[in-house]
């Protein structure tokens, strides 16, 4: 048994418990450490993502390995892991052609016929929410849904490498084409109300390019109060603003960025995330 926490219906979570099967020979059964809380958790707990309930969210964790199937090389019981939301089979036609991340092999999940990894009072199916479900003091994921890590890392800071991290590390470097040196801002907050966030943005990057906000300054009140500017530039922001995360910042947040340029109509690339 387990405890998780369970979206029974859509508006919130509740404590539960929930048994799962042992691993079948490519799969792996972790002792869940730590899980960040996603954006994308939020939207499926408020019913923006619909998905087959009783579930567990959770999709950016790290753990302890409990026990491995029989057919499981690549971890083993003791080993420090993240998870990882995008498994990968290894054979179907994005794979092998190294796009593992757009993996549409059904063998990373149990067939519909076979037992279910979750369940509960003795047999009630609960769905497996992207191959996760991390929200539980155990995961039971296809072995191709975690990977080792050193065990000196602390597993708090290693859980959101499996989303928030990899997420905003692929913006930037794939999306953005940003380089060292170049301009950027950063915000540190989830925006609730983006319509205020815009007012609020487009005025403290004006305000900023006309020199009244120094750089690195925490300029705001309201939902973009961690938002930061960094390696200002001789240039105006009018000019030009290349936005982006800078390290150490939540990943998960750059709506409120693209929302800060739209405001100060400046002239860039806005990525947005989650
Ligand atoms: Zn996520
Ligand atoms: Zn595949």
């Amino acid at each position: 048994m387990a405890k998780a926490a369970i979206l029974e219906q859509v508006g919130g979570l509740t404590i539960g418990e929930v048994e799962l099967a042992d691993p079948a020979p490519h799969e792996v059964l972790i002792d869940t450490k730590a899980c960040g809380l996603c954006h994308s958790d939020l939207h499926f707990i408020d019913g923006a993502y619909p998905h087959p309930l009783p579930a567990i969210p959770g999709h950016e964790a790290a753990g302890v390995v409990r026990a491995v199937g029989s057919e499981v090389k690549t971890v083993k019981p003791g080993d420090h892991v993240v998870s990882c939301l995008s498994a990968f089979c290894g054979h179907c036609e994005f794979c092998v052609t190294g796009r593992m991340a757009l993996c549409l092999g059904g063998d990373t999940r149990r067939a519909q016929t076979a037992a279910p990894r979750i369940t509960r009072n003795g047999g009630e199916p609960v769905a497996q929410m992207l191959n996760l479900s991390a929200f539980a003091e155990q995961m039971l994921i296809h072995e191709h849904a975690c990977v080792a890590i050193d065990k000196d890392m602390p597993l708090d800071r290693a859980a959101i490498i499996g989303c928030a991290v990899t997420t905003g590390a692929g913006a930037i470097f794939n999306a953005c084409s940003v380089v060292p040196g170049e301009t950027v801002a950063a915000s540190t907050r989830y925006v609730d109300d983006i319509d205020n966030a815009m007012e609020e943005a487009g005025e403290f990057l004006l305000a900023a390019s006309e020199g009244l906000i120094p750089a690195g300054a925490d300029g705001f009140t309201g939902d973009l109060q961690g938002l930061v500017l960094g390696n200002v530039p001789a240039r105006t922001y009018e000019d030009e603003i290349t936005l982006f995360k800078t390290v150490g910042t939540a990943l998960s947040d750059i709506a409120g960025l693209a929302a800060a340029a739209a405001a100060a109509e400046v002239e860039d690339l806005g990525i947005v995330l989650g």
